[in-house]
């Protein structure tokens, strides 16, 4: 078995070769069809968060155990099980959910793994799909890709998953009103997918980048706007024909925040997705002014990804484009992931 394994935060990833491990119990063991390479594997590669006004949140001090193979985002073919494993055949493919807890808290037990405090998420707490296989801790996290493409599939374990999430908690609110959605990255896009799939009012973007907004405007955006512009405020409101009421924030930096929260009308909704850190700067006086809600939305639950992928079998959410890069350039995926340069998502495929 070969993976690429983060053996010092920030330095290039190393490639390891040992022998596949035997799954025991509920364990499934995959052959790596398709791994996604994820914003959020640059945090854990460099090794933390920018918690702003000078603070950082360090993995290392938060329990994150080098050498780790990262990839949370990995479809694969079963090739050997568990004796108790259960509801999975040998030589079929499956998408892997990945934000795994302990099972046993409350939490974990009303179905949001998630949320656990006592993660063991794959990629992050244990090796994750950067490799030619990948150990699942039990069967029930698998679901079956029966005539889906795994490649195209693999982005939902994390991306397609979290911009699902965050758009539930805005259910009610896009049913009415159009979304803003801040970041046209992979995040940004998959949302601008799904909300044509769930029967959401439309969406407008703002994000600097003239190309993003492009691609966001070719995958279904009824306007893209450029933050940055003296107007963006006075444009989004022309846009949505009123103050907004439902904004997700794809990424996460004071700038975003502060523009997705000056949007908001009176009752609106921002959920905050993105890790690019900093600190916020709005008025405080006018959270309970606007009467705003402010809410973290942090990937999602099994059966919110069982839920997406349906939708996508059902034809209502198509797949990304992604761009495709061999494994052992994993560690130049993340380079260009970090410079920007994909649109849409990179899977490694090994
Ligand atoms: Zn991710
Ligand atoms: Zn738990």
């Amino acid at each position: 078995m070969r993976s690429y394994q983060v053996a010092d935060f920030g330095a290039p990833l190393v490639a390891a070769v040992g022998p596949a491990p035997e799954p025991k119990g509920a364990e499934v063991l995959l052959e790596v069809v398709a791994a996604g390479v994820c914003h959020s594997d640059l945090h854990i590669w460099e090794g933390g968060y920018d918690l702003g006004r000078g603070k950082r949140l360090s993995l290392k001090d938060r329990g994150i155990a080098l050498p780790l193979t990262m990839g949370h985002e990995t479809a694969g073919r079963v090739v050997a099980l568990g004796p108790e494993a259960q509801g999975v055949s040998i030589g079929r493919t499956y998408l892997v959910y990945p934000w795994i807890g302990c099972g046993q808290c409350a939490v974990c037990r009303r179905g949001d793994e998630n949320l656990c405090s006592t993660p063991n998420c794959l990629g992050v707490h244990r090796n994750g799909g950067y490799a030619d296989h990948l150990l699942a801790p039990d069967s029930k996290y698998l679901i079956d890709l029966d005539g889906l493409d795994p490649i195209a599939m693999a982005p939902f374990a994390c991306s397609g998953l979290t911009a699902f999430s965050a758009l539930k908690k805005v259910a009610a609110e896009i049913k009415e009103q159009r979304l803003l959605i801040v970041g046209a990255g992979g995040l940004g896009l998959i949302c601008l997918q799904i909300i044509k799939g769930i029967g959401a009012k439309g969406a407008i973007v703002a994000d600097i980048d003239p190309a993003k907004r492009e691609a966001a405007t070719k995958n279904g955006a009824l306007a893209a706007v450029d933050p940055r512009a003296p107007d963006a405020l006075a444009q989004l409101t022309v846009a949505n024909g009123g103050p907004i009421m439902a904004a997700i924030d794809f990424v996460g930096s004071e700038e975003t925040s502060s523009l997705a929260f000056n949007a908001l009308g009176r009752g609106g909704k921002l959920v905050m997705v993105g890790l690019y850190g900093g600190a916020a700067s709005w008025s405080l006086p006018l959270i309970p002014i606007k009467a705003a809600s402010i809410l973290g939305s942090y990937v999602g639950n099994l059966g919110e990804l069982r839920e997406l992928v349906d939708l996508v079998r059902a034809g209502k959410v198509a797949p990304l484009p992604v761009t495709r890069c061999a494994l052992h350039d994993a560690s130049r995926a993340l380079t260009d992931l970090r410079a920007g340069r994909f649109i849409g998502r990179a899977v490694l495929t090994p």
